[in-house]
């Protein structure tokens, strides 16, 4: 399952790439484009009343709730969306790249000292470059993630 969420939605998008889906978010799409989006089998996530009846109705998904957490809740629900631990923490969370394994040699300049001499599990996104480790994805666990999934 892909999505697109349109630009009051930074949020959930991030918690859906934490998740491991695919999930467009830019701020600078037109309405237009962001409704073409539908038609490369993305399902659009919009808090955008106008949108409503702009695409079919199982391509649009309309987010009511204001807080980000009900909001992923919501989706996975309304989907039944059986989100994968072992695809947590897969994607970035800043552009949605795949982050791939690296050396902690290879990524020494782009992370804090501290960090890098208290990690030794790094990883790296493809398309943008900016490195993860344990603990830095988000502040939360993946217990947490799996608690707010339950909730
Ligand atoms: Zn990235």
């Amino acid at each position: 399952m892909r999505f697109a969420a349109d630009r009051m939605l930074g949020k959930l998008a991030k918690w859906l790439r934490i998740l491991g889906y695919d999930t467009l978010y830019s701020r600078s799409l037109a309405t237009d484009e962001f409704l073409g989006l539908a038609n490369e089998g993305r399902i659009l996530l919009s808090r955008n009343t106008r949108l409503v009846g702009k695409a079919a109705p199982d391509r649009l998904i309309f987010v009511e709730a204001n807080d980000p957490k009900v909001q992923v809740r919501s989706v996975v629900r309304l989907l039944g969306l059986e989100p994968d631990p072992d695809k947590f923490f897969s994607r970035c969370t800043a552009c949605n790249g795949l982050l791939d394994p690296a050396e902690p040699q290879d990524v020494i300049e782009r992370v804090p000292d501290h960090i890098w001499a208290r990690h030794n599990s790094f990883s790296e996104c493809k398309a943008c470059g900016k490195v993860y480790w344990e603990g830095s994805h988000i502040e939360r666990s993946r217990l947490e993630i799996q608690r707010l999934l339950e909730e």
